[in-house]
């Protein structure tokens, strides 16, 4: 049996899973968004975009791939 451990590339992207410290509501965002993302619950911002980067301004509860 082979051995192959293929490094699997990580993308620099990914989802993230996070609370608004508003009003508690957990959604997922892209850890890439071109726009500032919004809480859908209460319009808290969640996120800043940055040149391609978001700033979080929210807690990360879980990182997903
Ligand atoms: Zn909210």
């Amino acid at each position: 049996m082979g051995r192959t451990e293929a490094a699997i590339p990580k993308p620099k992207t990914r989802f993230l899973k996070v609370k608004c410290s508003s009003c508690g509501n957990e959604q997922i965002i892209f850890s890439n968004a071109n726009s500032n993302v919004k809480c859908l619950a209460c319009n808290n911002i969640l996120a800043e975009s940055k040149g391609g980067k978001v700033k979080l301004r929210a807690k990360v509860v879980k990182e997903l791939d």
